[in-house]
């Protein structure tokens, strides 16, 4: 856990954040406080948040009655202190003067974490009067996005878990049984497999695997039907999988069958194509071409891709205009689909890593049409 959760990631935010022209980061639940601590503190209304002056050492406040799992955490192997607020105190306030007190002087301008709750930021506005406020995530997602060896074995595995599951699709798929049945089962599978928790599980057949973002229904999977199976989960590490197949049952319809092969091509392209220095937007232009050149380009109707780890979708994204250039350690989705509304759809999906050389898959499941 602490090779995963490295100590030099505190000092790497401080220079980042300084570089930024920050004063310090005020970190709240999330995974910017779980990959700078590996504490995963639960987001209720008590703050919690970890101040970050841009030197010396930080402090993580915490709720009086969390502070037993704040103890146990990671975050205490670090070396920070951890300081418990009383249930009639005001936290925002001691946020305020833990800074004062760690900088010296009042601070200028603050970076706060992205996902940092609205009333939150409001209350540190009126703690910290005319203090400027900032997104955290501008330094925050820079150290992200590059994977260290330890992040990309995390991945692997948890990649690897997601492959068992759909390795047994078919025990769980067939006609007769409701989406959310099938769903249901998948779910269970995911934990089994190793995860801490399934984060989300669709499960979309006929018409339905026309929607990208369909979930599960109480529809009943018909012989013949197409289903997109997208699934991930949470490891107990924290970081995650996303992986999506393709399903016919007993057979499929001739017209899929002839654009299945084109996204099969199309995503074996985009992936072909990662290595270093090549553009976030031209992974998705090799998709896309392909897909556009036999003339289902108006079907084709959301990104290729988006990084993944702490969170199943962060940077880097792999759309069009996004002109990055990919560098190693850049952990993200392939995933082109085709959508017939009212009929029927499909989507390939694999996470793979930027390395130094090129590309490594870390989703090893056939990627041509299983037949359940
Ligand atoms: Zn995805
Ligand atoms: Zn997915």
């Amino acid at each position: 856990m602490s090779e995963l959760f490295a100590a030099d990631r505190m000092e790497r935010a401080q220079l980042a954040a300084a570089e930024a022209g920050l004063d310090a980061l005020l970190i709240t639940p999330g995974p910017d406080l779980r990959y700078l601590t590996g504490y995963n503190a639960p987001s209720l209304e008590r703050l919690t948040c970890l101040v970050v002056p841009v030197s010396g050492p930080a402090t993580l406040i915490t709720p009086v009655l969390e502070m037993p799992i704040a103890q146990a955490s990671p975050a205490a192997e670090l070396g920070m202190s951890i300081v418990a607020w009383p249930e009639s105190a005001d936290p925002f306030e001691l946020v305020a003067t833990t800074l004062v007190e760690r900088l010296g002087r009042s601070p200028r301008r603050v970076g706060l974490a992205n996902q940092m709750w609205a009333d939150q930021v409001m209350a540190l506005r009126e703690a910290l009067p005319g203090v400027g406020q900032a997104l955290a995530g501008t330094v925050m997602n820079e150290l992200r996005i590059r994977k260290s060896v330890e992040e990309i074995a995390a991945l692997r595995g948890a990649a690897a878990a997601i492959d068992r599951v759909h390795a047994q699709m078919g025990q769980w798929l067939r006609a007769g049984r409701t989406e959310k049945q099938v769903a249901d089962d998948v779910s269970a599978a995911i934990v089994a497999q190793g995860h801490a928790v399934s984060s989300f599980v669709i499960v979309a057949s006929g018409p339905n695997a026309a929607s990208p973002h369909h979930e599960i229904s109480s529809r009943v999977i018909e012989p013949g039907d197409v289903v997109v199976v997208d699934i991930g989960g949470v490891m107990p590490d924290g970081y995650c999988s996303d992986s999506s197949r393709t399903y016919a049952v007993g057979s499929a319809p001739k017209d899929f069958l002839a654009y299945y092969e084109v996204l099969l091509a199309a995503q074996e392209a985009g992936v072909a194509s990662v290595r270093p220095g090549v553009s976030a937007e031209s992974v998705d232009a090799q998709c896309r071409e392909l897909i556009t050149a036999a003339d289902f380009g108006d079907f084709f109707i959301h990104r290729t891709g988006h990084g993944i780890g702490l969170q199943t979708h962060e940077e880097p994204y792999i759309v069009g205009g996004n002109k990055r250039p990919l560098e190693p350690g850049m952990v993200f989705s392939v995933e082109p689909g085709i959508y017939f509304p009212g009929q029927h759809g499909a989507r390939i999906e694999d996470i793979v890593v930027c390395t130094d050389e090129g590309v490594e898959r870390l989703n090893r499941q056939p990627r041509e049409l299983v037949i359940v």
